[in-house]
């Protein structure tokens, strides 16, 4: 009696040990879904996640993190909203440490950094010029010399004092304002996707506004995942690029400017002066991170073709697509660009 239920225990077992090793196989062989979340409003424009996941069970909670994620750093680094971090940063931090998240100072840590590569071209303490300028959105009316001047006298990224040690920031001028609409949306990139890579996505792509960066699997039957670079004349899509394991992003003041007497603004200022940057049409950056392409694509904006190409060819990792205002027909492109180019 007693072998019998031996026996019996032991077939048993060794069933459930097979079915889970049958179910296991299975489970690996099965191909991918992928899911897209389609377009929605995050961080002042549109963004959208794709994810090639396991099953479907794990792309939606791919998806739902990943907005999350975005959510959380938008909350923390929006300049427009008072009740954010990085305002009541801007608020408190004139002349003591004030200490700040560890994401906040991540940003501020590399934002700091990318000045010092652009020579200021890039600087996140362009907050009371972006002010102006948003005055000028709405009214049509230019900034005075004078609004200028004040202005110019609160920018410099040099006037930001971080202290790697206790994690604090000082502000050294009085009405000093940070904006973060230069790199946040890299940064919110780069978390979303290591968030969907956590949650056991195969492959995925995050975009917030053209900020974009893709991993690992790209959706059957496609080879590489491939994105299309906007023509800044026209809807119609100017070269296709492929992308993997890696960012791109755009900045351009065909979507984004300020009219004042039939001239068009760009919100992509160059910091020393205030005014708005017009030699570029169209700056597209690859790098290995979001973050990274997001501040060098606004840097190269304000350097224009002839600094930002330099700068960009000084980086080993980066390379560069450029419309000039004056040739808009022409693609400029530093030495490696073609390799990602598909036609
Ligand atoms: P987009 O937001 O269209 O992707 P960018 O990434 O180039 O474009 O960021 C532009 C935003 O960055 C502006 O709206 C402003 O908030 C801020 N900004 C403007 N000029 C600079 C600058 N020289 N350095 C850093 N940030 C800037
Ligand atoms: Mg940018």
């Amino acid at each position: 009696m007693k072998k019998r239920t031996f026996e019996i225990l032991f077939s048993l077992l060794f069933g459930l040990a097979l079915l889970a090793a049958l179910w296991q196989t299975a489970s690996r062989n099965r191909t991918p879904v992928t899911e897209s979340s389609g377009f929605h409003p995050v961080m002042g424009t549109l963004a959208q996640v794709t994810v090639v996941a396991p099953d479907q069970r794990i792309a939606q909670i791919c998806i739902k993190t990943a907005f999350e994620t975005m959510a959380q750093i938008n909350q923390s680094m929006n300049d427009r909203d008072p009740k954010s971090e990085l305002s009541e940063l801007s608020r408190t931090a004139f002349g003591k440490e004030a200490p700040v998240s560890p994401d906040l100072f991540a940003v501020l840590c590399a934002s700091q950094e990318y000045s010092r590569l652009s020579g200021g071209a890039f600087d996140i303490t362009v907050g009371p010029e972006v002010a102006l300028w948003r005055q000028m959105e709405k009214t049509g009316i230019r900034p005075t010399p004078e609004q200028l001047e004040d202005a110019r006298a609160k920018v410099g990224y040099e006037k930001m004092i971080l202290n790697l040690q206790s994690q604090t920031v000082q502000l050294a001028k009085e009405g000093m304002k940070l904006d973060l609409g230069g790199i946040a949306k890299g940064f919110a990139v780069d978390l979303a996707i290591e968030a969907i890579r956590q949650k056991g996505a195969l492959g995925g792509m995050v975009d917030i506004g053209g900020n974009i960066r893709c991993f690992g699997r790209p959706p059957a039957p496609a080879k590489d995942w491939i994105i299309g670079l906007q023509n800044p004349q026209a809807e119609t899509v100017l070269k296709r690029i492929k992308l993997n394991d890696f960012s791109i992003a755009t900045s351009g003041d065909y979507r984004r400017y300020a009219e004042s007497e039939g001239k068009k603004y760009s919100h992509i200022l160059n910091p020393a002066t205030g005014d708005s940057a017009n030699e570029l049409i169209s700056v597209t950056i690859l790098a290995p991170t979001a973050m990274e392409a997001d501040a060098l694509s606004t840097a190269v904006s304000v350097m224009g073709k002839q600094r930002g190409l330099a700068l960009i060819d000084s980086l080993d990792e980066a390379e560069a697509l450029l419309i000039t205002a004056d040739r808009p027909d022409e693609l400029i492109q530093t030495s490696r660009a073609a390799d990602f180019l598909i036609d």
